[in-house]
């Protein structure tokens, strides 16, 4: 059949019956996606069509439809309570956000959670793992509210962050802190920033308590060896690759070069993957797959490093971007990751070559059998929380990675890196009923899935399209253009209460 075709004979297919769309943010007894055409997060290709019937929170039945049999009206179609039409859309597995951060303030400077939260909704995300919060306390109350369907949200599992004062100084401590933790009731633990024999102490009790640990590798005493040797669940970011596979086991930094200045410290990270020698860094990779170290590159976080205006001048921050965070990305030494200051196109250069020499590892990494995840780190450097988890995707696809695997990495292996990979991450009878309806086919064009949409041409005549239509989360459907719609409110009235200084 060619494409036309087909395409003509999805849209014609009969809808079962005259059952209602589900209401915004309101879980039905049961719901039937049509029509659709599914890309799994499995890494395969796109199929269809088919209905996916919901019942309560799970998916219980995904029924492939056989043309002859629709057309002659003998086909057996799932009855439900209400229905979603995805005849000529692309249904996913709900995105989950593997390095995330829920931040109520920014600079001291409060930010409702709720514009985060439904930001998230509105770019398909339903779940994410949240690395590190200074206030734990609060994101287990949100994640457990989220749980019982009180608050509109993704799925959230809060991964601790393990060095909040008092720091722990030895492996007693270590482990208490641990301990402390599981008891807290944390999912997992973020580390940034150990020595080795805490880092070993702490990664060992750990594993007695069932929890899984994110390691930040920076530029610090262990690398990627250490994670290898002891067991991390997942690398975040980069450093500590590159770190483990130099020659002289330090970077080659200008003697008056200091860590803590990060202005000198993101100059000069894009000078590392150069230094790091081909045939060790091929070692260090094969040693993280043997291990089942996973990795979670966060590649749209540096993007400003390589392209500050693109970066600055992002189409969505018009409407969209929180004063709060507006303030706080604007150059200004006290706040993290805001350090262009003289950022200039000699910077630039070195880091558009930094990331060409990191996403071929990261590529060789996934073919030798490694696990690659998708995190956005957003609400710092530029990014907005949801849209920068779409531009690390496409960033994913920049690298290589073909878009079925692309839509893995955010879907079934996030998920393994969460260990839910047998809940999550998948259209199959018997998962969590997490699910995004999309507007366009994101195998074709990533950009689909960014919630304001792209301009295309519909039978000679421009369209605005894309976005997700519908995000479900735990059984319950939350309609995108209604968030979207609400978080532009949110932040007109932020903005009117607190007027931004000056645009950047
Ligand atoms: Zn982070």
């Amino acid at each position: 059949m060619t494409r036309t075709v087909f395409a003509l004979w999805v849209a014609l297919l009969p809808i079962a019956s005259a059952a209602q769309a589900p209401s915004h943010g309101v879980r039905p007894s049961s719901l039937a996606i049509r029509n659709a055409t599914i890309v799994d997060g499995n890494g395969t290709p796109a199929k269809g069509p088919a209905d996916i019937l919901v019942e309560g929170n799970r998916i219980t039945r995904v029924v492939w439809l056989d043309p002859v049999a629709v057309r002659s009206g003998t086909a057996r179609r799932p009855t439900a309570a209400t229905e979603i039409d995805a005849a000529g859309k692309y249904v996913l597995p709900g995105l989950i956000n593997a390095h995330a951060h829920l931040q109520d303030e920014r600079a001291g400077v409060p930010q409702p959670f709720d514009y985060t939260l439904k930001l998230w909704l509105a770019c398909g995300i339903t779940a994410v793992r949240e690395v590190g919060a200074d206030t734990t306390a609060k994101i287990i109350a949100i994640r457990d509210r989220s749980a019982r369907g009180e608050v509109v949200a993704p799925r959230i599992f809060a991964y601790a962050r393990f060095s909040n004062p008092p720091v722990p100084q030895n492996a007693d401590q270590a482990r208490a802190r641990v301990r402390e933790l599981k008891a807290m009731g944390a999912d997992g633990i973020k580390i940034l920033g150990l020595d080795r024999d805490i880092l070993a102490a702490m990664l060992d009790e750990a594993k007695k308590s069932g929890l899984r640990v994110a390691h930040h590798a920076g530029v610090e005493e262990t690398n990627a060896w250490d994670d290898i040797r002891y067991g991390t669940a997942s690398i975040e970011h980069w450093y500590g690759i590159p770190d483990a596979a130099l020659a002289d086991g330090v970077q080659h930094f200008p003697s008056d070069y200091n860590y803590r200045d990060e202005t000198d410290r993101f100059r000069w990270a894009g000078r590392l993957w150069r230094e790091a020698d081909p045939a060790r860094l091929d070692s260090v990779l094969a040693a993280m797959v043997a291990a089942k170290v996973a990795w979670v590159p966060t590649l749209d976080i540096y993007e400003a490093s390589r392209d500050l205006q693109r970066a600055q001048t992002q189409p969505w921050f018009r409407e969209y971007l929180h004063p709060t965070l507006e303030s706080y990305f604007r150059p200004d030494p006290a706040n993290h990751g805001s350090y262009f200051f003289g950022w200039s196109s000699t910077d630039e250069s070195y880091w558009k070559e930094n990331y060409r020499i990191w996403m071929s590892a990261l590529r060789e990494f996934e073919r030798k059998g490694g696990v690659v995840g998708a995190g956005d780190d957003a609400g710092f450097i530029y990014q907005m929380y949801g849209f920068g988890l779409i531009r690390e995707l496409e960033l994913h696809q920049e690298a290589g990675f073909p878009p079925p695997k692309v839509i893995q990495h955010a879907t079934g292996n996030n998920a393994r890196i969460l260990g839910r990979e047998s809940e999550l991450g998948r259209v199959r009878p018997g998962y969590l009923a997490d699910l995004i309806v999309v507007d366009g086919n994101p195998l074709e064009d990533l950009k689909v899935l960014y919630p304001t949409g792209v301009d295309v041409v519909r039978d000679g005549r421009v369209v605005h399209a894309g976005g997700v239509l519908w995000t479900i989360k735990d059984g319950i459907p939350y309609h995108g253009p209604t968030l979207l719609a609400e978080v532009k409110q949110l932040v007109a009235a932020a903005r009117a209460r607190a007027p931004a200084a000056t645009s950047p």
